[in-house]
């Protein structure tokens, strides 16, 4: 009877310590169990990678990605998409004291996939759970990495962020070749270079010639490719000042999207625009304010969360022809913008898996810049598939015309996809679990 009673003491005390170590075990790999995301930071062992079940958005405990040193650092998921669709992914995040290294636009808590240049809008400081959008386009791909970072590819970023309620869709791909542009004429350049403080301003002739090289755009956005697209371009006058630049050591001073991202958020925020056009100047007539450029009138290629932009600069001189029409000095001002949307072309063209020529080789196929004309023949014969060499004609896929950057109309019909289901209760952990042994058996 004694021994009976102590053995059953015995038992109780057994089962009391198997049931707390497992309680440990399970608290512990809640904690630490990230499911299917693979975790990454640029400087290792920096950021701190946890669960928390106190600060969480509903009843599963929230990721949390902790820097007290500027890093970057993310957590990803491999996922399956179609080629060709647009897809929004979007998460719920919570963040405390985050900053940014030298305090850059572009960077914080975001949605991106990894090893790219797309992310969503970034978020900085101590904010209570928001919710982060991220829309992209597949274009090529089979399969995206998706990264919910704390950092970003411009600057690395420190603090406490909560990520939780994670949802990708499958919208619907546009299908017509109908494109829409925003076209923003910062009125007021106000930056300071190297100490010196540089004001300059557009004038009303600037804002003139430059409408009605607008007008020209559209025509010729039609006509040049004979009918495979068209062009609708609104214009903005922005009298909110530039006051930050971007630089890179081959073109000098130049505005990249982060640098007018307060000013044109608004304008372009599920707005329907396809390309953005920004038109700044740089510089003056008496050359005592002019920023360093490296002999560049319009840049491109570049993209603001997916949509391309590129900026265009006015003259220096008002007596300039660049954007007017005169028949006998300039009969192509629209040129520059032509020449810049191209650019964007070109990059989908390659984004997509199309092997094209590139826009700056036209002397290579045989083509002059002309006086009046410019390279209008090539331009041409590029958007036609029109070039001709030794192995058939070459130049932009007609198919190019109808790929353009994901938008929120796209969702009206998506479904969602199942792949960021995290598992809810014990019972999916353990069943979460028992899968994971039975794939590494
Ligand atoms: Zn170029």
């Amino acid at each position: 009877m004694r021994n009976q009673k102590k053995n059953r003491i015995f038992d109780i005390i057994i089962y009391i310590i198997l049931i707390a170590c497992l309680y440990f075990a399970y608290d512990f790999y809640q904690q630490n169990n990230f499911n299917d995301f693979i975790k990454s930071e640029t400087k290792l062992n920096i950021s701190e990678f946890k669960r928390d079940k106190e600060i969480k958005y509903n009843k599963t405990a929230s990721y949390k990605i902790k820097s007290e040193t500027f890093n970057d650092a993310m957590f990803y998921k491999t996922i399956k998409v179609q080629k060709n669709k647009p897809y929004k992914v979007t998460c719920m995040v919570k963040t405390e004291n985050v900053e940014v290294e030298e305090n850059k636009i572009g960077s914080g808590a975001q949605i991106v996939v990894e090893g790219t240049t797309e992310k969503s809008t970034s978020i900085t400081g101590t904010n209570d759970w928001t919710k982060l959008e991220f829309i992209f386009n597949s274009k090529n791909r089979e399969e995206v990495n998706i990264g919910f970072r704390l950092g970003g590819y411009i600057a690395k970023a420190k603090g406490e962020v909560w990520f939780s309620n994670f949802t990708i869709e499958e919208g619907q791909e546009e299908t017509n070749s109908d494109w829409n542009f925003a076209c923003f004429i910062f009125t007021q350049t106000q930056v300071n270079i190297d100490n010196n403080e540089i004001n300059l301003e557009v004038t009303k002739q600037d804002i003139t010639d430059i409408k009605n090289t607008l007008k020209r755009f559209e025509a010729s956005c039609s006509s040049m490719p004979e009918g495979k697209m068209s062009a609708n371009c609104d214009v903005y006058e922005v009298e909110k000042p530039i006051t930050s630049l971007a630089y890179d050591k081959e073109y000098g001073y130049y505005v990249s999207p982060e640098n007018v991202e307060q000013q044109i958020k608004d304008f372009i925020i599920d707005s329907d625009y396809d390309h953005i056009f920004i038109v700044v100047r740089l510089g003056d007539e008496e050359h005592q304010k002019d920023i360093e450029v490296n002999d560049w009138i319009g840049l491109g290629g570049m993209d603001y969360y997916g949509i391309g932009f590129s900026n265009i600069r006015l003259p220096n001189s008002n007596n300039s022809y660049t954007y007017k029409y005169n028949k006998s000095i300039n009969r192509f001002p629209e040129e520059v913008f032509i020449h810049e949307f191209l650019h964007t072309l070109e990059r989908n063209s390659e984004e997509y898996g199309y092997k094209i020529p590139e826009l700056h080789d036209y002397e290579k196929y045989g083509y002059k810049n002309e006086r009046l004309e410019g390279q209008k023949k090539w331009y041409i014969d590029y958007m036609n598939c029109n070039i001709n060499t030794q192995n058939g004609k070459i130049g932009l896929p007609s198919e190019i015309y109808l790929k353009k950057p994901a938008k929120t109309k796209n969702f009206i019909n998506s479904h969602k996809l199942d792949e960021f289901k995290q598992p809810e209760n014990i019972i999916e952990v353990i069943q979460e679990i028992i899968n994971k042994i039975i794939e590494r058996v």
